[in-house]
């Protein structure tokens, strides 16, 4: 009986020593590498007229439509320089790059398109390029960002982006949120979900004026802790 034992055990080990190992699809994270994240409107994007020309698809002024948008960058919005050499030094330094905006995903793939035109790689929806638009609070009824989910799942190390949202995205998902300042073109045409909104009145959900926003910005350092990217967006000359 113990020499059957014995052979059962002995077969087992054999075996088990001859089955390959299980090698998980996802490929191994690079020692070192880093995975950046970046927004797209008014932080690689400066889109502002993209947005003014958009069809609306109520009278609701928020509900524009997006599917428009998404095919009409490569007419009406601008690279912002400084970020896209910030993006061409991470790329060419051989750390991952990835894009994450609240933007509906219709016709996505042709943000990646214009992306792919004017940063000098491949951006591809669902390989580098995402769309995660906000969901509303079932029980509050307060609109959060789900920009997180993503920055979790893709394992990033940094974030950069404009809104609020962007730096409370990252902050949940427990990495370093980098504020790139909007241009102030976009801050006039629509204010909210920056620093509360400096052109707003005096509310608690607006508590920062023109000139505490000035004092954020020559600090380096915004409302939730967040660094400021210090390089400013100037258009060329004749742009505007
Ligand atoms: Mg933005």
């Amino acid at each position: 009986m113990r020499s059957i034992n014995l052979l059962v055990l002995t077969v087992t080990v054999l075996l088990t020593a001859c089955t390959t190992p299980k090698v998980s699809s996802d490929p191994k994270p690079v020692l070192g590498q880093l995975k950046v994240g970046f927004d797209i409107d008014d932080t690689v994007l400066f889109s502002r007229d993209n947005f003014l020309k958009a069809p609306h698809m109520s009278d609701d002024p928020d509900h524009v439509d997006f599917g428009w948008v998404n095919m009409h960058d490569s007419l009406y919005s601008v690279v912002i320089q400084p970020i896209a050499d910030l993006i061409g030094f991470l790329h060419s330094g051989g750390h991952e790059v990835y894009f994450i905006t609240a933007r509906p995903g219709t016709n996505g793939e042709t943000v990646g398109r214009f992306l792919t035109s004017k940063l000098g790689f491949p951006i591809v929806l669902g390989d580098n390029l995402f769309f995660s638009t906000k969901k509303k609070d079932p029980f509050s009824g307060q609109r959060f960002t789900t920009k997180h989910e993503l920055i979790s799942k893709l394992g990033l190390h940094i974030f950069y982006g404009d809104s609020d949202t962007d730096m409370i995205a990252a902050s949940v998902a427990g990495v370093r949120g980098v504020r790139v300042v909007r241009d102030a073109r976009s801050v006039e045409a629509y204010s909210k979900n920056y620093f509360g909104n400096t052109r707003s009145e005096f509310e608690p959900k607006a508590p920062f004026s023109e000139e505490l926003y000035q004092k954020f910005l020559s600090s380096g350092v915004g409302p939730y802790g967040e660094t400021i990217y210090p390089i400013y967006f100037v258009e060329p000359a004749g742009t505007d």
